[in-house]
């Protein structure tokens, strides 16, 4: 049972826009809201 696994994967598996905080599918390059060209994936937090 991956579910939360999953679930966590599905949620990180984005890009945010440094600009606009947009979230992007992690194929994209470029912001699909503003076109900006910084974007990074979603730093996944460490366990607590
Ligand atoms: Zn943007």
């Amino acid at each position: 049972m991956a579910r939360f696994e999953e679930a966590e994967n599905r949620m990180f598996n984005v890009k945010i826009c440094l600009k606009c905080n947009a979230r992007n599918p992690p194929s994209v390059t470029t912001c699909r809201k503003c076109g900006y060209t910084g974007l990074r994936y979603k730093a996944k937090e460490p366990r607590g």
